[in-house]
């Protein structure tokens, strides 16, 4: 069973937050985005892959952006079926910034 030591400690959750930051710049243009999210008269990302705190993999992960500003829920991992603590704020370009944590509970 692996699972971060610390998870109340910064540093993972930066490291994946980076990771995913970087994703979304080198996957998705800016067009996409203008063609595909209507959400108002600005733009909201409607899905986003994070990295499972438990196996590594990656996972897609629908968003909604319709749900609020600041959404906290949990996904359960495609590969490894163990539930992801998700943190998603949406800034007000649309972009999502989003967190993920293990969560075992
Ligand atoms: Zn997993």
């Amino acid at each position: 069973m692996f699972q971060f030591r610390g998870t109340d400690e910064n540093r993972p959750t930066l490291r994946y937050l980076e990771t995913m930051v970087d994703f979304v710049n080198d996957d998705w243009t800016q067009a996409d985005l203008d063609d595909e999210f209507p959400l108002g008269d600005g733009t909201a990302e409607t899905e986003t892959v994070v990295t499972c705190p438990h196996c590594g993999e990656m996972n897609e992960i629908a968003l909604d952006p319709g749900s609020g500003e600041d959404q906290e829920y949990i996904e359960d991992c495609h590969v490894c079926c163990r539930p992801i603590l998700m943190y998603v704020r949406y800034g007000r370009d649309g972009m999502a910034d989003v967190e993920v944590y293990a969560s075992d509970s």
